[in-house]
């Protein structure tokens, strides 16, 4: 069998089964080799019986006293109970709903048992364990992998097919330049699979896992690689910064120790003359904004344009009115573009841009359409830059002369994952928040609550706060009934909260004017509660809500929570946040915990990416980020590090080939590290 063949000659794998595999991503022999264990069961870890187990499996070997005896509760249900000698302690074996067992155990032999060990009302316990006799134990004591569930597909089918997989004459392309992988004493691919499937001791499983590792540092320092740019020096001069500390002192409010640092370090990248490429790293509610307007303003004093992306119109209007207000005694003139405009509104608009009438010019991505020509713009400052993906930034900054480039990114990206996006990029962190905010309070609840929450609600709006209720969906989903949507949540609560309420609904399907018209009302604190899709989730700056319900929470991933979350607790009063969800399942439960007990977004991302990995954190496919499967950045640094000098032998060595290879690695990042030809 090869890497891409379909999955349509294994045994035990019909069209049925086929389709749930596919579902969850496992296509071909390739897709499935790369699905691997969650973890492993080890059995040869005995306990003894003066220690307390609760929650660990462990296993013992027990004596059977009788053959067992099964009880019959109400309905179907049964409970089979054998009697054990475990070193002179009497426990019991239990199985639920297994009354088939009857008959297996013989009196008066010794078995083995894995699984927990409780001390129960009538006794020591072990529930549901895993046996064998012990004068046969077969595979019992070889290390066992356990896959993660998947939803039609029954525990033992992905063992069985993976085993008919390697029976079969497997090829997997090895793409290792041979020196390389002796020299780092690595495993061939083939080998590397079968014992991550299949593993005899834990030895192997760890060899297993570095060569796998090894493959997946290496392909995103090959993807850094193709993608480097090289530090340029700049012919943009900044060097008047008079009137700065005087505009500084105009703003609203006296800027944070750590806003201010970020501008010392904007201004010695301008200082040095180089191109600046920097990315500001502030949690939600930081003051990000008010750093692009202070650089904004530099450029305008040296007579440079600066253009500032947003990730949706709502925000690029959001952000014009921020700007002209922060810059409305300075003589410095704000636009913003976006694709709602009328066509002479908007050419009026570029004309004026084109001869340099225009100093900032905020827009969505209408802003990197062709159509926009600069007098001579200086900086580009994209915003929230986790929408964006690498090459729209990069086509902005063609446009003119080798413009400065600022990201500003909420979404807290760990440091390292960072240094391995952007091998050259500053990073500036804004690490505290305006003085005076009040950490939101985060609760997470059933939705059978959510009539309580409604109480609350009012009681809030009733003093005059705002609130959000935000849905994943825009409207109900035939396939995922439980996953709630805005337009039957809107009617509902229109039912269920008192008359008096102004309510409205959100979404990225309404026309642009509606959509702005619900906004300017709702800044206006004309709307109560707005009923909104996580359109809202960046950039909406409204200091008077004080809460937000997040209902089917766990559609969201943890950054996005924590984003949505910041749209509250922008004022001084205290907030508060819902995360409402149903799911009963650990990982959800888990990743709601982490929001609950965590109020800062580095950390929460930390913990995402350890929970999910980068791909999914970034939403893999807009990244242009390999998903990773075994390897954690965060961790693993060193390893990073290392990989980056063999990718760099790699390239250097076959530098025509890679040129090539390039071209396929912009286009599809994510395929496998087996799959690229090295000669
Ligand atoms: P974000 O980093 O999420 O983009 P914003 O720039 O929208 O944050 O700022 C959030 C709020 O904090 C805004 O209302 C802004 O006016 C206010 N703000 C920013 N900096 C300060 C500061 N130094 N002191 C007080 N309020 C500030
Ligand atoms: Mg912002």
């Amino acid at each position: 069998m090869k890497w891409e063949d379909s999955l349509e000659k294994i045994k035990g794998v019909g069209p049925k089964r086929r389709e749930a595999l596919a579902k969850a991503g496992i296509k071909t022999v390739g897709s499935l080799l790369s699905y691997y264990p969650r973890k492993y069961i080890d059995r040869s870890v005995f306990g003894k019986p003066e220690q307390f187990f609760e929650d660990q499996e462990i296993s013992l070997k027990a004596t059977v006293l009788d053959k067992g005896r099964v009880q019959r509760i109400r309905g179907n249900l049964s409970i089979f109970t054998v009697p054990l000698l475990w070193q002179e302690n009497k426990i019991s074996a239990v199985f639920f709903n297994q009354p088939y067992l009857k008959g297996t155990f013989q009196e008066n032999q010794d078995y083995y048992f894995y699984g927990k060990v409780k001390k129960a009302y009538g006794g020591t316990k072990i529930t549901n364990p895993q046996y064998v006799i012990a004068s046969n134990p077969g595979k019992f004591f070889e290390l066992t992998p356990v896959y993660r569930n998947i939803q039609g597909i029954p525990g033992s089918v992905i063992p069985k097919a993976l085993s008919q997989i390697f029976a079969g004459d497997l090829e997997v392309r090895d793409s290792m330049p041979e020196e390389i992988r002796s020299s780092e004493k690595l495993l061939d691919m083939k080998s590397a699979l079968k014992v991550i499937h299949f593993p005899q001791t834990a030895e192997d499983v760890i060899q297993g896992i570095e060569r796998l590792k090894f493959n997946e540092a290496l392909k995103i320092n090959m993807g850094i690689m193709s993608s480097a740019r090289e530090k340029r020096y700049s012919d943009i001069e900044i060097n008047l910064f008079a009137g700065l500390e005087s505009f500084i002192g105009s703003l609203p409010y006296d800027l944070t120790a750590s806003q201010r640092s970020v501008i010392d370090d904007i201004i010695a990248d301008f200082e040095h003359g180089q191109v600046m490429n920097r990315l500001v790293q502030g949690d939600v509610g930081s003051g990000k904004t008010v750093i692009a307007v202070i650089a904004a303003f530099l450029m305008a004093q040296n007579g440079y344009q600066t253009a500032y992306m947003a990730p949706t119109e709502i925000l690029a209007q959001q952000h014009g009115r921020s700007f002209s207000d922060l810059l409305k005694n300075t003589g410095i003139t704000v636009e913003v573009v976006t694709g709602s405009l009328k066509a002479k509104e908007k050419r009026a608009i570029l004309e004026r841009v084109a001869k340099g009438q225009v100093s900032v010019i905020i827009g969505t991505h209408a802003l990197i359409q062709q159509s926009v020509d600069y007098y001579n713009l200086g900086l580009v400052i994209t915003d929230e830059q986790h929408r964006f993906g690498v090459k729209q930034r990069s086509q902005l900054s063609l446009k003119g002369n080798q413009p400065h480039t600022m990201v500003m990114s909420a979404t807290p990206i760990p440091r390292t994952l960072a240094l391995i996006l952007y091998g050259d990029l500053s990073v500036s962190y804004i690490d505290e928040l305006p003085k005076g905010r009040k950490p939101i309070k985060t609760y997470c609840y059933n939705e059978a609550s959510l009539y309580k929450i409604l109480g609350f609600v009012q009681e809030q709006m009733s003093k005059g706060r705002q609130t959000f209720v935000i849905c994943p969906f825009i409207e109900a989903s035939e396939e995922l009934e439980e996953v709630r949507d805005t337009e039957s949540v809107y009617l509902e609560l229109l039912q269920k909260i008192e008359p008096g309420f102004r309510m409205a609904c959100l979404h990225g399907r309404l026309k642009s004017e509606d959509k702005e018209s619900i906004i300017e009302a709702f800044n206006q604190g004309e709307i109560d509660c707005l009923v909104a899709t996580s359109i809202i989730e960046v950039g909406i700056d409204v200091p008077n809500v004080s809460t937000i319900v997040i209902l089917s929470a766990e559609r969201f991933g943890l950054s996005q929570l924590h984003q949505l979350r910041g749209r509250v607790g922008r004022g001084n009063h205290q907030s508060f946040c819902f995360l409402v969800t149903n799911s009963k399942s650990e990982d959800t439960l888990a990743r709601m915990k982490v929001i609950v007990n965590n109020r800062n977004g580095r950390k929460i991302a930390d913990e995402d990416f350890k929970l999910r990995g980068p791909g999914d954190y970034f939403g893999f496919k807009q990244h242009g980020l390999p998903k990773l499967g075994l390897l954690n950045p965060t961790e693993e640094l060193a390893l990073i590090k290392r990989t980056k000098e063999i990718a760099e032998v790699i390239f250097e060595s076959h530098n025509h080939e890679m040129r090539i290879f390039r071209d396929d690695v912009l286009k599809s990042f994510y395929i496998d590290i087996a799959d690229i030809s090295f000669n």
